[in-house]
């Protein structure tokens, strides 16, 4: 009798909570869904791995192994250039670790993160098919596609373009609602880019966590480029989504002290005020955006951050104890008490969301939040950041029509009488009606891709046979 030998697959995640998780939890389907395969995780890291990393590496299923490589320094250094450099610089040690594992087990594959692409050159090295993963849009991957024709032909920064961009599959936008790194064309993280869309055409597949029904048309848009021997990306795109964190439930810090109090509030009542793992306001926005949640009138969970100048300031893993009065304006914990929870730096996010009592979230747009308000059907505010905020603002706002927008004043900051309306519209207005019964359509259809027979369940199959090991006599 015929048996499969298991197939095994190394995956190579950026640092950080918000990259992880969406690794762990695909490896987790992937598992699950077929059952003969073995993953192990190769973890970059800049120091010893937080809690929160730590927790989700020792909760992972006996078919997932994972390993820490030793780590890098980043002194100095930007954050957002610490994503691409995290690869280049433990690439010794990562050859060390595939060394190993080849000597000991046929590896079907090699996945990296989109920051991580400088890992495909070891990972040819010996002789393994490699896999990009995208925890980003496929909106992001489709500007990928446009994006060494636009270096090509335009002279100037972009934001300064007097035409819109037309991103394949996506409505036109402005210039400066691009994403972080085509903000500055001088920039190292520019480069990095132009370098990545080079490398692109060197894998045999690139997963994504989206799904159909959320960006149709960037889907759409990569798959008519798929075996083009002129496209910027012509391997195969393989939509996978939505994949959400699932593994911690109320144990994080500031964990029951936020559920208790969601409990004692009315159903759709709240709105959950937060940033990812990353976001910070500036103190002046901070205290502003105090005083609109305050002038609303509507219940409200914040997860207060330090302040800073910019935008994504916060360790990469979002914690860090701190006292919220130090930030706040004056007697404006008193003066809410009944009304809102304002925690530290962390809070339980999908129990949260998942909560009857939360109505609607103030999100900065982070794929994963905004992937995470989808799947428990929680209209949004939006208010981008940094990274690609900006393009998924205009996707939720003016494509899905699940969002508001506040504007923000010729000073770029928002004030408090436009937040207090925002909140309003959105958590009694009929509005937020609207939004709310389109977020549960959009959730209705994460759920369908989600489902035995589902558009992502498909895809991730057809990767998984894709993947799937040669079988050996028994
Ligand atoms: N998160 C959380 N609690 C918090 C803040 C964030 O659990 O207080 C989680 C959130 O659920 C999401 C991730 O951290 O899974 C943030 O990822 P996202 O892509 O939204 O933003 P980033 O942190 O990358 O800016």
């Amino acid at each position: 009798m015929a048996m499969k030998k298991k197939s095994h697959i190394a995956i190579f995640p950026s640092p950080g909570f918000s990259h992880l998780i969406p690794f762990v939890e695909f490896a987790k389907r992937l598992v699950l869904q077929h059952n003969n395969f073995h993953v192990t995780f190769i973890i970059p890291t800049d120091g010893p791995p937080s809690k929160a990393t730590k927790a989700i590496v020792e909760s992972l299923p006996t078919s997932i192994d994972s390993m820490f490589l030793p780590p890098v320094n980043f002194d100095g250094i930007a954050p957002g250039l610490q994503l691409f450099l995290t690869a280049t610089r433990c690439l010794p040690s990562l050859r060390h670790v595939l060394e190993s594992l080849v000597s000991k087990t046929h590896l079907s594959a090699f996945l990296t993160d989109m920051f991580g692409t400088d890992t495909l050159d070891v990972a040819k090295e010996f002789n393994i098919s490699r896999f990009i993963f995208f925890p980003t849009p496929a909106t992001a991957l489709s500007l990928l596609m446009i994006t060494p024709k636009l270096d090509e032909t335009v002279c100037c920064e972009f934001r300064d373009l007097p035409e819109p961009v037309e991103i394949p599959g996506f409505i036109p936008i402005h210039g400066k609602d691009l994403p972080q790194p085509y903000q500055d064309r001088k920039s190292e993280m520019y480069k990095r880019l132009i370098n990545l869309t080079k490398q692109l055409n060197q894998v045999e597949g690139i997963v994504v966590n989206t799904f159909t029904d959320m960006e149709y048309g960037a889907i759409k848009a990569l798959q008519a480029q798929q075996g083009e021997p002129n496209s910027v990306i012509s391997p195969p795109v393989y939509p996978i989504g939505p994949i959400i964190q699932t593994g911690l439930s109320g144990t994080e810090a500031n964990g029951s002290e936020c559920l208790t109090w969601l409990d004692n509030q009315p159903r759709g009542s709240v709105l959950y005020v937060s940033f990812g793992s990353r976001g910070t306001l500036s103190a002046e926005q901070l205290k502003v955006l105090a005083l609109g949640l305050e002038t609303s009138g509507q219940k409200f969970l914040w997860v207060v951050r330090r302040p800073n100048e910019l935008p994504s300031a916060a360790h990469l893993n979002g914690q860090g104890d701190f006292d919220p009065s130090e930030v706040l304006p004056n007697g404006f914990l008193e003066r809410t008490k009944g009304q809102g929870l304002v925690v530290a730096s962390w809070a339980p996010q999908i129990e949260i969301l998942r909560h009857g009592s939360t109505g609607g979230f103030l999100t900065h747009c982070g794929w994963n939040s905004t992937l995470e308000g989808v799947l428990f059907g929680k209209p949004l505010i939006t208010w981008p950041l940094f990274a690609e905020q900006h393009m998924n603002a205009i996707m939720l706002v003016e494509v899905l029509k699940v969002a508001l927008r506040p504007k923000a004043n010729e000073n770029g900051l928002v004030e408090r009488e436009e937040i207090a309306k925002v909140v309003r519209d959105l958590i009694e207005g009929e509005e937020g009606k609207r939004l709310g019964q389109r977020m549960n359509d959009l959730k209705d259809a994460a759920n369908r891709a989600l489902s035995k027979d589902g558009s992502s369940t498909r895809v991730l199959s057809e990767l998984a046979s894709k993947w799937q090991n040669v079988e050996v006599p028994e």
